[in-house]
């Protein structure tokens, strides 16, 4: 068996920190969290702010930390993998319950991910090839765990449309 931790899924995730989907903290809307360049990993993040189109709320983050200030990067670090935006710590958008655990995502192209590789999960159950695209690549293990697969594909299919 593979070992799968938890903390590959957490470095993974940098890539889809871009737009991130949030609840409004004003009308509980669709808000962005646009998070300039962090996803590049530069020693300095441009503008970080969080927009909602219903509203009109927003908010531009102040004191953005910086690569090299550990301590305030490592509490950065420490609330990716949780449900809210790294950032301001709202609620991510995407975001259900299933079995207990929490399966979420940070925008669409997250959820694309995910469903991706827990599809490729299935297919491989399946007999058919089995290529994961992103090597480092690791997901919780109640989300790829062969009786979960099919749940949490659809899972992630209905959170795809949710709009309000
Ligand atoms: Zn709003």
């Amino acid at each position: 068996m593979e070992n799968r931790t938890k903390h590959t899924y957490h470095t993974n995730l940098y890539q889809f920190v871009k737009n991130i989907a949030v609840v409004c903290p004003n009308c509980e809307g669709k808000a962005v969290v646009h998070t300039g360049n962090f996803h590049e990993l530069k020693m300095e993040i441009d503008l970080v702010k969080v927009v909602c189109p219903a509203c009109g709320y927003n908010k531009t983050l102040e004191n953005i930390p910086k690569r090299e200030d550990k301590n305030q990067r490592r509490g950065l670090i420490k609330i990716f993998g949780a449900p809210i935006d790294p950032f301001f710590h709202l609620p991510v958008w995407y975001q259900a319950e299933f079995s207990g655990e929490i399966l979420w995502a940070y925008n669409q192209e997250h959820l694309n991910f995910l469903a991706d590789h827990v599809g490729a999960k299935l297919r491989e159950r399946n007999g058919l090839p089995f290529r994961v695209k992103s090597i480092g690549a690791r997901l919780p293990r109640w989300m790829t765990a062969a009786d979960n697969r099919e749940a949490v594909l659809k899972a992630i299919e209905k959170l795809k449309e949710k709009t309000h």
